[in-house]
């Protein structure tokens, strides 16, 4: 496959953007090649500046459960740009989709909208916080909840990807309130609290896509709630990933567990920037202009984003059986990957959740980061480089989760099973 305009563009960028790229990850460099450089998509399919064709398991990391260009959100966002890009004043479809979000999520009462999934853990923290009195959380090693400070230790996803957990430029100060235990072990959890009577929340992604794929276990989450209102400290589900990706209506309905607080993001913004924590009413009522905890945003709830978002959820209440269809497609996927690598001896761990997917060439299964640091990341790099250059757009790091749309066929799934069998094949020669 021809890349060298992909190269050529990724040469110009490097001399005007930090690494070429305006978020670590799409470097391409855990898997030391280069990156693809992406002119538009279309349903199931990216096209490079090359020309060159892909079936895209990224989905801009999760956004896109209907695919690219899905024709009812475009049209939304053509009609939403029209009326006006934004208004810094309240607008009927932040309304529209806040009950949405709360018809969907039992756990939440009321919903505050912003741009990012960075944006809404970040104020969600500070929003725990102001409703407890007290300044400790407690994060899990290997999960991520985008890059402000405070959440910028022992990271998944690009952090993970670079060895390099704690960024340079986070001071020590502004970490020490964030407390470490490990991913589905409750004993290090009853740790963090043994040693501090100061914690406000833990945060989990009860679903982790950001060391791959690791779902909690269902009675760890139910020992973690235990744990939390025992020390009247909130529990706080971050499903900027796995919401509306695992479940319609959170992890909650998966696992039985009811959290406090929930942040959004990805999938509630179709695409668009979009962010979003809710929780009970009690505890939004801290939240200002209604309580003394301050959160604002120039382009919170922007008209067009929230269009975008509308109109995903609404094809996803219309059509929630969505999730379990994918879901068979994303298994059909992993296993016929894992059936492949297992006719050359390589050890595969696959896991689904929805239509989110993770594959670990380890031969144990993987529950925490630890795990996860076992894989082989060389064979991924050359799985990474032989599927792409038949065709098939991965995430470009292991600790990244794979995402199936609705664009992608059961056609697709097999040529992409048969063509691992080729990748697998060319690797062990
Ligand atoms: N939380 C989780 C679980 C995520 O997966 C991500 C991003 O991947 C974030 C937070 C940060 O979201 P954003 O990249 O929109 O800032």
């Amino acid at each position: 496959m021809n890349t060298e305009a992909s190269k050529k563009a990724f040469q110009e960028a490097q001399s005007l953007i930090p690494g070429g790229v305006d978020s670590p990850v799409r470097a391409f460099k855990s898997v030391g090649t280069t990156p693809i450089f992406i002119t538009e998509g279309k349903g199931a399919y990216l096209k490079d500046v090359d020309g060159n064709e892909y079936v895209d398991y990224v989905q801009s990391w999760g956004p896109l459960l209907f695919g690219h260009r899905d024709e009812a959100i475009e049209a939304a966002v053509i009609d939403a740009v029209k009326h006006g890009l934004s208004f810094g004043a309240p607008t009927l479809s932040e309304t529209e989709l806040a009950k949405l979000v709360v018809a969907f999520f039992d756990s939440i009462d009321k919903v505050r909208f912003v741009s990012s999934g960075t944006e809404a853990v970040m104020s969600a923290i500070r929003l725990a916080r102001g409703f407890t009195g007290r300044d400790d959380i407690v994060k899990f090693t290997g999960c991520y909840h985008g890059h402000s400070d405070a959440l910028l230790v022992e990271a998944g996803s690009g952090a993970a990807t670079f060895g390099n957990p704690s960024s340079p430029g986070v001071p020590a100060d502004f970490t020490k309130h964030t407390l470490l235990a490990e991913y589905n072990n409750i004993e290090s959890v009853k740790k963090c609290f043994a040693d501090s009577d100061n914690i406000a929340c833990v945060i989990i992604e009860p679903i982790a896509g950001n060391m791959g794929l690791v779902p909690a276990d269902k009675e760890f989450l139910h020992e973690l709630r235990k744990v939390c209102d025992e020390h009247g400290a909130l529990l706080l589900f971050d499903e900027v990933m796995s919401g509306f990706r695992a479940s319609v209506n959170g992890a909650e309905s998966i696992t039985g567990v009811k959290p406090d607080m929930v942040t959004l993001g990805k999938v509630i913004g179709g695409g668009m920037p979009v962010g979003a924590f809710g929780a009970r009413a009690e505890i939004m009522a801290m939240l200002s202009p209604e309580g003394p905890v301050y959160q604002a945003g120039t382009l919170s709830g922007n008209p067009v984003a929230m269009a975008a978002g509308y109109t995903a959820l609404t094809k996803l209440k219309k059509n929630a059986r969505v999730i379990a269809v994918l879901n068979e497609r994303a298994k059909r996927l992993v296993e016929g990957m894992q059936n492949a690598a297992a006719k050359y001896n390589i050890p595969m761990q696959v896991d689904t959740r929805g239509s989110m997917f993770g594959f670990f060439f380890n031969d144990k299964p993987v529950k925490n980061f630890n795990d996860a640091t076992k894989s082989d990341a060389d064979l991924f790099a050359k799985f990474h480089a032989g599927m792409l250059d038949k065709g098939y757009y991965f995430a470009c790091s292991l600790y990244e989760t794979g995402f199936i749309s609705t664009a992608i066929t059961d056609e697709m799934i097999e040529n992409t099973i048969q063509a691992s069998d080729e990748v697998f094949k060319e690797i062990t020669n």
